[in-house]
């Protein structure tokens, strides 16, 4: 496994839409193992393909509960909503107020192709409409409610703590 480098905001990859995975090669198999690797060194709760460079409809989110890997992910339901603070890997140090839907149900294959549904609320169901927008090309900071802050003051201001 390797670290690989995540894009930064302004570079243009994140910004290009994704194209499905119809098979797991061994370049994907890899890919998928050095997205959970670099999530985790950058301590994050998710990543997506175009992060790391690469357009293929590949995200890893981990919100505590260990790695979930969603391959061609598509959102089947959602419901509610959930106001908070977000950040992201390619927008590093910042945070801004983005409105979610508390809970999704989310179709996707797993790192061996095979199909499933997962569920969840709150942090979950953020984390997994955050990953999908990236295969769109879509960025939190697109969508954000209050201004992008660096993380620090953001929750200073807002007194609460994620
Ligand atoms: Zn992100």
């Amino acid at each position: 496994m390797a670290i690989r480098t995540i894009r930064v905001e302004g570079d243009e990859i994140l910004r290009k839409k994704c194209k499905e995975v119809t098979e797991i090669t061994p370049r994907i198999k890899t890919l998928i193992e050095d997205m959970i690797e670099t999530m985790y060194q950058a301590n994050g709760v998710g990543l997506a393909g175009p992060q790391v460079g690469i357009l293929r409809k590949v995200v890893v989110i981990d919100v505590g509960d260990g790695p979930v890997v969603l391959v061609n992910p598509v959102i089947v339901e959602t419901s509610g909503e959930q106001t908070g603070g977000e950040g992201c890997l390619s927008v590093p140090g910042k945070t801004a107020t983005v409105t979610r839907p508390n809970y999704v149900k989310v179709r996707a294959y797993d790192e061996k192709m095979e199909q499933r549904e997962l569920e969840g609320t709150e942090l979950f169901a953020r984390a997994v409409c955050h990953e999908c927008d990236h295969l769109e090309g879509k960025l939190y900071i697109d969508i954000a409610e209050s201004p992008v802050m660096d993380t620090d003051a953001y929750y200073a201001e807002m007194g609460e703590e994620e």
